[in-house]
């Protein structure tokens, strides 16, 4: 990892970092033999403070692996005895916590799905008074910066001294670019309001795949985040959860060496995070034209089908003359120039005669 020659000594969570503080490890912990060698991989590239793997897994659908249980905590103990890595592990109920500290384990962390319910983390934030340890609180699944901001204030109140956020990204419907949306601007308004908690990015969940998760991790640094959390695992392709956002160790460490730590300003973060969100909404815009076209193209397609069973010719030019007219009007209404409509549907009929000449070619 570059970092430049401003980047200060800080202590996160009890860690002295010279860095980002660097969270990784497995989805979920699935067998000894895997805990073990990935940790061992990923204590040898010298960049990880914290070795992560779920015990226990929250998943959507039923019937799905649903974690190993207890006996992967004493694996954890084990990585921590053979690595120096300290471990974190994801507690959903009183139980797990009483598991989790039964068996040592360093950091806590509240998944997604239990930030969003008021109860759980008070359950788990009351099974907590008297414990000294620290948790990492991840945004709840919906886009509620308060509901985030409650769990924290919930385990502060219980007598929690190190707090962090984890960004992890939002649900929504649609999938295409992002397993969870960022939604930069909902993190920076949470450090806004609470400077002191570190912020973590978690560009696996956000991602849900390896391509993008350099440049999402990138722009995390960039507004000045405070660490990340990397899911890896020594055989991605078999991982019993999450199997296509997992890097091995190797990757993982090909990556921290090529994110660049640069010192932000405030202003700056603003304008990043606002960039960002902008651009993520023009990949979602151009992603839905190109779907348009293909499906205007389909229909052309079955157009074409039928002048040929009636053997009409392709081209009608009062049609196009009304298609032309028509969307000019309405483009010039919402602000488009006559001269850019034009040329869009030009093009546009150019390609629709193309795709019902190839119709009528076909045999
Ligand atoms: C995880 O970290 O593997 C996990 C289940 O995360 P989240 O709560 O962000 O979905
Ligand atoms: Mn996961």
């Amino acid at each position: 990892m570059e970092t430049s020659a401003q980047t200060k000594n800080r202590t996160i969570l009890g860690l002295k970092l010279t860095g980002p503080l660097i969270i990784a490890g497995p989805c979920s912990a699935e067998t000894e033999e895997q805990v073990l060698s990935t940790a061992k991989q990923i204590a040898s590239l010298g960049k990880v403070n914290i070795f992560r793997a779920g015990i226990w897994k929250p998943r959507t659908r039923p019937g799905q692996f649903e974690g190993i249980g207890s006996i992967g905590l004493e694996w954890l103990k084990k990585v921590k005895s053979e690595t120096g890595l300290p471990s974190t592990v994801e507690v959903a109920n009183v139980k797990h916590v009483y598991e989790a500290l039964k068996w040592g384990v360093d950091f806590l962390w509240i998944g997604a799905r239990t930030t969003v319910n008021p109860f759980s983390v008070q359950e788990i934030a009351d099974a907590l008074r008297g414990v000294n340890i620290p948790v990492l609180v991840k945004n709840p699944v919906n886009a509620d910066l308060d509901l985030w901001i409650g769990a924290i204030e919930r385990f502060h109140k219980a007598g929690i001294t190190q707090l962090a956020a984890i960004h992890r990204g939002f649900s929504s419907y649609d999938k295409s670019q992002y397993r969870n949306k960022p939604m930069w601007e909902i993190p920076i308004e949470l450090k806004r309001r609470m400077p002191d908690i570190p912020l973590i990015c978690d560009p696996s969940h956000i991602c849900g795949r390896t391509d993008t998760l350099l440049a999402t991790a990138q722009v995390a640094i960039d507004l000045a985040y405070d660490g990340l959390m990397i899911e890896s695992h020594y055989k991605p392709s078999s991982a019993l959860s999450d199997a296509k956002q997992q890097l091995t160790p190797e990757e993982l460490g090909k990556l921290l060496e090529k994110i660049v730590v640069r010192v932000t300003s405030v202003e700056d973060r603003k304008f990043i995070s606002t960039l960002e969100d902008l651009r993520d909404k023009i990949d979602e815009l151009d992603n839905n034209l190109v779907q348009l076209l293909a499906n205007r193209m389909e229909v052309a397609r079955s157009i074409g089908a039928c002048k040929k069973q009636s053997g009409v010719t392709i081209l009608q030019n009062v049609r196009w003359s009304e298609i032309i007219q028509k969307r000019t009007i309405q483009g010039v209404e919402k602000k488009l120039t006559a001269e850019f409509v034009k040329k869009i549907f030009e093009s546009i009929h150019h390609e629709s005669i193309f795709q019902q000449e190839q119709i009528m070619k076909e045999k």
